[in-house]
């Protein structure tokens, strides 16, 4: 493993295996995954803090996976409140018959089906804070706030990085393994490597002022996660409830072409209340104005996500509208998906190839959410979101492509997610239980190669083992359902696409790297080129072996 960490070796120039630039949700997910797999990082943020502002307010269901992964989920949940996960199109906002609409996020029911969690509605700045707590008590590393990067140079085996602490002047110099531009939608690092953005900026203007009021009894007991409100006097204004504490974000159109000093000369605090308590009839409503600032939809793709050791994620990558409220789950499924890899690649278990495959894996999926995000109105994508949030399949040179398609099942499927354990897919959720504790598959991922067995294992451990003996990388769990893990509903065998035997080799990020639906004759052959395969190091006589492995049965599987 690493030797270099962050501990200053002198008082100006530090050492660390990963540097991260941005402490937003991206880049403390970043932080966490890779201090989870034993790499220290330092995360660098220009502000004092984390955002102080909600801004993202929707936590999808696959976010909420990762948070449960982290061990937590329930305290992102405290950030939340009672919400109807729909939006509402509403005349005023005490409108007794509201037009329901989708935002994208699924009923508990509709997720309970499909998930060990659901989705929530928490603040941004409720669920920063947390990350931060949560990378801390790791001990992997460290946070500097009102530390800026400003400049960097990228080299054959690193990065030398300029940093700034803004409230003293200091420079430090940091050398890094690699470096995450995890630094927003205005990325410097992106710019500083000249990787263009591709696609509009300018699908509207909005001012979005930031206030507190109580308006329990103008919403009444249904609260909706975003209203639309139509007045009759020009376009619809939004209003998006954003915490517990009585905090709501009214959002209004701009004309074009108006700059900050135009938009704050027309919308003094005196306006923005008289506009509050028109939207809630209420003239004599007491609003306090937070803050306010001017914000433009755009949808936008960086041209690529990386350059030699430097890498973007989350809003640095891509950029799209609140339309289906995907930016910020994106952002924290990119970060789940490159920590592992790095720190796999910084570890020796992996080798470059593992973090080349976060482009390819993630690239299509920002591309994808920042077109749906382009659709007017509610946004494009499934009623539930179900589908875009868990139902990416990736394709790169470390997932094993069997060639096999979409379950049958899946077609026209309500809800819009059908469960699917093809490579390349998220490993699907199941309930198992070992003695009187009830865990899901999910909840045997995070840390290492898994390989989830459909009844006895005993063939596959003796494989496991040989094949740690003789070849480097990361160790492969065994886990049989059936034996030591009860199928407590009996669905896993059908839901993995398992026979007796078969087995499902899962990645730390959750994603399905390799399926043998039945036992192959030749289990300590066909395991070392899988694992071969996922974590970079695959010949293409491995891929040979992978594509002609013949099961016990006989048959030959599914091949590519
Ligand atoms: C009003 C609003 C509503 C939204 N609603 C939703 C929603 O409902 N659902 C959803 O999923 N998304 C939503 N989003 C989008 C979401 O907020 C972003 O997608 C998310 O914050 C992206 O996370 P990130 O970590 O990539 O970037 P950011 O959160 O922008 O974090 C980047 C950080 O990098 C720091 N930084 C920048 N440059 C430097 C530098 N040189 N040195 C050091 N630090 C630097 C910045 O200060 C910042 O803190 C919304 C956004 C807005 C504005």
């Amino acid at each position: 493993m690493d030797e270099i960490d962050t501990r200053p070796t002198a008082a100006t120039r530090l050492e660390v295996p990963v540097l991260i630039v941005g402490a937003g949700p991206a880049g403390l997910v970043t932080a966490i995954s890779l201090a989870r797999q034993g790499v220290r990082s330092l995360v660098v943020e220009r502000h004092p803090s984390t955002s102080i502002f909600p801004r993202a307010t929707g936590v999808s269901t696959r976010s909420m996976e990762i948070f449960r992964s982290f061990g937590i989920d329930e305290e992102v949940r405290r950030g939340g409140w009672g919400i109807v996960p729909r939006q509402a199109t509403v005349r005023w906002l005490g409108d007794p018959e509201p037009v329901e609409g989708a935002l994208g996020f699924p009923d508990a029911d509709v997720a309970a089906a499909v998930s060990p969690t659901t989705a929530t509605v928490s603040p941004q700045d409720h669920l920063e804070p947390v990350l931060v707590d949560h990378y801390r008590s790791l001990g992997m590393g460290e946070i500097r706030f009102s530390t800026e990067l400003v400049f960097f140079e990228g080299e054959a085996d690193g990065v030398t990085a300029t940093l700034r602490d803004r409230i003293d002047g200091t420079v430090v110099t940091v050398r890094s393994r690699y470096l995450v531009g995890a630094d927003g939608h205005r990325s410097t690092v992106r710019d500083a490597l000249g990787i263009p953005m591709e696609g509009p900026d300018d699908l509207g203007q909005f001012i979005s002022i930031l206030f507190r009021a109580d308006l329990s009894t103008v919403l009444g007991d249904d609260v909706y996660g975003l209203y639309v409100i139509g007045g009759d006097a020009g376009p619809p204004t939004v209003l998006v409830p954003s915490g517990a504490d009585d905090r709501f974000v009214f959002a209004i159109p701009l004309l074009p072409g108006m700059d900050a000093a135009a938009t704050a000369a027309a919308f003094p605090p005196e306006r923005c209340i008289a506009l509050i308590r028109d939207a809630a009839r209420r003239p004599d409503l007491d609003v306090e104005i937070l803050a306010s600032n001017a914000f433009a939809f755009s949808a936008q793709v960086a041209s690529r996500l990386r350059d030699g050791r430097v890498i973007l994620v989350g809003d640095a990558a891509h950029r799209m509208t609140p339309r289906g409220g995907r930016g910020m789950n994106t952002a924290i499924a990119d970060a789940y998906d490159l920590g592992w890899k790095l720190a796999w690649t910084v570890r020796g278990l992996a080798t470059e190839a593992l973090v080349e495959s976060y482009e390819i894996e993630r690239g299509p999926v920002g591309r994808r959410n920042v077109a749906l995000s382009m659709v007017p109105g509610e946004g494009g994508g499934t009623d539930d979101g179900l589908l875009e949030d868990l139902g990416a399949v990736v394709r790169s040179a470390v997932i094993v492509d069997d060639g096999s398609s979409e379950p049958a099942s899946a077609a026209g499927a309500d809800p819009s997610y059908w469960p699917d354990a093809r490579p390349g897919a998220r490993a699907p959720h199941a309930w198992l239980s070992i003695g009187e504790e009830r865990l899901s598959t999910l909840d045997l991922f995070g840390r290492e190669l898994v390989l989830m067995v459909a009844g006895d294992a005993g063939s596959w451990r003796t494989a496991a083992a040989s094949v740690a003996e003789s070849m480097p990388g990361p160790a492969v769990r065994i886990r049989s359902v059936g034996r030591w893990l009860r199928d407590t509903d009996g669905t896993f065998a059908e839901t993995y696409g398992l026979s007796d035997g078969g087995a499902v080799l899962v990645r730390p990020d959750g994603v399905v790297a390799w399926r043998m639906r039945s036992a192959p004759t030749d289990m300590r052959r066909a395991l070392a080129a899988a694992v071969a395969v996922a974590t970079g190091r695959g010949s293409d006589a491995d891929r040979d072996v992978l594509s002609g492995v013949v099961s016990i049965a006989g048959a030959h599987e599914e091949a590519a």
